[in-house]
């Protein structure tokens, strides 16, 4: 089973996806990480990312789909099935994926903007181990990790300005890949709101209901 997650930013994407990974036995793939493990590797691509970002471009929608590719070339891939999560995010780069990944299921993960906002805004992160809380759920003691004794701050990205930034972008760029898995007849929508065990039950039964039987 291949799976593509899809979302604003503050959608609760990465908490869904590592559950849904652990739930079928998937292989979680981000760009981030396949980008550092292929320049970490030194393949042909790792090779060509490596020396656009040293000079500090961009990565290229080539490059990255190169990437993409070897990955889920590999044997744990191809055993197990994949979740990518936030990738493809234009339609360019979801139509240079089709024509070597098969997907099955598009999940996106509907969050109005206002609650997106006001996630984001409130989120607070341990600057050590990346523990996520929020102004309603704080940890035990004032802004001191409960998991490892870092400082809980706010990320310098999640400001007001930074966030109506990224879902401009999301809005141009990624909601015609949306649309674009819509067509396909791939595309299942995911009521984003609620607790994450209410989302979770939700996301498993519309994928369920999306595969063949
Ligand atoms: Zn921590």
């Amino acid at each position: 089973m291949n799976l593509i997650l899809l979302g604003p930013p503050g959608a609760g994407k990465g908490t869904q996806a590592s559950r849904l990974v652990k739930e079928r036995g998937l292989v979680q793939l981000s760009t981030g990480d396949m980008l550092r493990a292929a320049v970490a590797a030194q393949t042909p691509v790792g090779l060509q990312a490596k020396s656009v970002m040293e000079s500090g471009g961009l990565v290229s929608d080539e490059i990255i789909l190169g990437v993409v590719e070897e990955r889920l070339a590999e044997a744990d891939v191809q055993a197990n099935g994949f979740l990518l999560d936030g990738f493809p995010r234009t339609v360019v780069q979801a139509e240079g994926m089709s024509k070597f990944a098969t997907i099955d299921v598009a999940i996106d993960l509907v969050v109005a903007e206002e609650v997106v906002l006001e996630r984001i805004s409130s989120r607070r992160v341990c600057s050590k181990c990346g523990a996520i809380y929020s102004v309603a759920a704080p940890p035990s003691t004032q802004w001191v990790c409960d998991k490892c004794g870092g400082d809980v701050e706010q990320r310098a990205d999640d400001t007001p300005e930074s966030i109506a930034k990224r879902l401009a972008a999301y809005n141009t760029e990624t909601q015609p890949t949306i649309d674009f898995y819509a067509a396909s007849g791939l595309l299942v929508k995911v009521d984003g709101i609620g607790s994450p065990d209410e989302v979770f039950a939700r996301l498993l039964s519309a994928i369920d209901a999306q595969l063949p039987k």
